[in-house]
Formats: structure tokens, sequence, C-alpha cells
């Protein structure tokens, strides 16, 4: 497998790297890593992002060359990599109008992919997209930059919850380990992460903590943000990045749903479990995916409705 990536890689000039809408670090880190790889092997790359990066990475060295919806023009590429991505509806419309019939190499570990490339590289037990991409960065015999480092390292540090949900395995220590040799400094990416938020997400916390709920005898703890909460603090949906985690932090909660309104009546779910319920297929059941801890979906209808559709569906 790994092989035909070298061999495509060699054969070909010029990539196209794409990951999914609203990325978070995974995304980010693995595909700016490859691109800053693929320079080292003298190739030409882009990273196509739908959406701006999170201010929660900017911290993140980043190409030069990162392209946006309105920078789709020519298609000279040799192929594309499509990375944490389960299923094509998740890149955008943009891209999957521009993609036509380029060869796609799919790189991801979610229980959900849909196997949608010409090339399939498909681990659901991997911690992340980038532990798959570390395999295929070693294949390539790819010598890792501090660039590469810091990216590689915060795709596996914020896809295990800096190294404490289930999916943490031993390679993902040893990954961290690996990066951190290459010149990685740990508090500089945790505080890159984790302290450098603005006031006013602290406004919309509270505003989110004041919807807070439990169910199901305290095993399942809900909490929305709506667009006059976004609005009244000044905030987007970048500011609600963690707020589904701190909300697992409950003694006694096995599933978390946070709930935020990216329509009049459409809300986006995502949920986090420790275990208990197969998240991925509550989320499928709504058109969404993810992991067994960790999935979202979109749902239709007003809030309230559309809360209480998502509580039934959570088997506790
Ligand atoms: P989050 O709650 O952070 O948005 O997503 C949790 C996990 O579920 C991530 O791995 C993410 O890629 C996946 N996910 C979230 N929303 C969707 C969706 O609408 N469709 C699919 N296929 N996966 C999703
Ligand atoms: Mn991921």
């Amino acid at each position: 497998m790994h092989q035909r990536v070298k061999d495509l890689v060699d054969r070909g000039d010029r990539f196209l790297i794409a990951t999914h809408i609203d990325p978070d670090g995974d995304a980010l880190g693995s595909a700016f890593s490859l691109c800053f790889a693929l320079n080292e092997l003298h190739k030409e790359a882009w990273v196509y992002l739908r959406d701006s990066v999170p201010y929660q990475y900017e911290f993140l060295p980043k190409p030069r060359t990162v392209l946006g919806p309105t920078d789709l023009t020519r298609n000279g590429f040799d192929a594309f990599f499509i990375l944490d991505c389960g299923d094509l509806r998740r890149i955008g419309d943009e891209l999957q109008r521009f993609r036509g019939n380029c060869f796609t190499v799919n790189i991801d570990h979610h229980d959900t992919n849909e196997a949608f490339g010409q090339l399939n590289i498909l681990d659901d037990r991997a911690s992340s997209t980038a532990e798959i991409l570390y395999g295929i960065l070693k294949a390539l015999d790819v010598p890792f930059t501090r660039e590469m480092a810091v990216n590689i390292y915060t795709a596996v540090f914020t896809d295990t919850g800096s190294l404490r949900y289930p999916n943490t395995n031993a390679l993902a220590f040893s990954i961290c380990q690996e990066m951190v040799q290459r010149g990685v400094v740990p508090s500089e990416v945790a505080s890159g992460i984790y302290e450098n938020h603005p006031k006013a997400r602290f406004d919309l916390l509270c505003l989110a903590l004041a919807t807070l709920r439990t169910h199901k005898n305290g095993r399942l703890a809900t909490m929305h943000v709506t667009k006059e909460m976004f609005d009244k603090t000044r905030t987007s949906k970048e500011h609600t990045e963690g707020f589904v985690e701190d909300l697992k932090e409950m003694r006694g909660v096995e599933v978390a749903l946070f709930v935020r309104q990216i329509g009049p009546t459409r809300f986006k779910a995502s949920m986090r479990g420790k275990g208990s319920v197969d998240l991925a297929a509550v989320a499928r059941s709504f058109g969404g995916g993810g992991h067994k801890n960790a999935a979202g979906c979109t749902v239709e209808g007003p809030l309230r409705q559309s809360l209480k559709t998502l509580i039934e569906a959570i088997p506790l």
C-alpha cells in the first residue's frame, strides 16, 4: 500500500492535499506536514482549505501554498490526497465539483470511511490520520523537519485528547516522543492550543453552560449554543472547540452531546463518549459519522425537537 503511494509520488510533480471542512488539529497537522514532506521531495504541493485556520491552530507552521475556494481554477494535479475525511461530502461542494475524476488517495482513520478514493489507506485503529501518515512518510524516506514535526505532534496530540482518550496507543506516544526529539516543545504546542482563547470564548461558554442538562440518570449531558448566543458574544464555531470535551469531564457522564446552530432550523451535533455507546452508529443514523467515541452529524428541525431526537437516539 505504502509502495503505491511512493510510486505515485515518484511519478508525479504536482499534488493537491485536502481535508475536511471545519478542520481540527489532525486535519490541519496532517495536511500541512504532508505538504512540507512533498516539498522536501522536490514536489509541488498545495493544501486546499475550505475554511480558515481556527485561532487555536494559528501557531502551526503553515505551507505558503494554501488555497481557498476561490483559488480552485486550474486542475493540473497528478493526484489529490484527501486526509482525515470520512466521506466526500465533508470536503465541501467547491472541491467536490473541482475534483472531477482526478486520482484520489484517501488516507483516514474514521470507522465510517466510505473508501471513496482510487487508493484507500484506512486504519480505524490508528489514533489519528497523522499516525497513518507517519508510516507513509517513513516509507517515502523523507526527513522529518521541525515544521513537519510540530504539525504531526499537534495532530496526534489533539486527536487523542492530549494523549488521554481510549484511542491513545503506544505508537501515538512513540510518534510524539520522536517529534519532541526533532524539535517540538510540548509546552509551546499545549499553550498554543489550550491557553490562547479570547475572552469572548468564555462569554460564550457562560451562556452555553446555562443550557447544561443531564438526562438518563446523569449518563448523558447536553449543552447547546444558538445563533443568538454567537451574535451576542461576537463569536463563531471555532470558539466552541473543546466545549463537548468539557462536558465529558462530569462524573457519571457516559455521553456528552453538544449542539450548535448552523441555520434557522439546522444544528450541528458533536458527541463524545467513554466507550459504552457506539456514537459513530448514532451519527450515521443522521447521515453523519466519526468514531465510536467521537462523532458528529447535522440535524434538521427546531432546537427542542432536534435535541429530543438526538437524545432519544443515544442508547443509554
Ligand atoms: P466533531 O464533533 O469534532 O465535529 O467531530 C467528531 C468526529 O466526527 C470527527 O472525527 C469528525 O471528523 C466526525 N464528524 C463530525 N461531523 C461529521 C459529519 O457530519 N459527517 C461525518 N462523516 N463525520 C463527521
Ligand atoms: Mn482525525
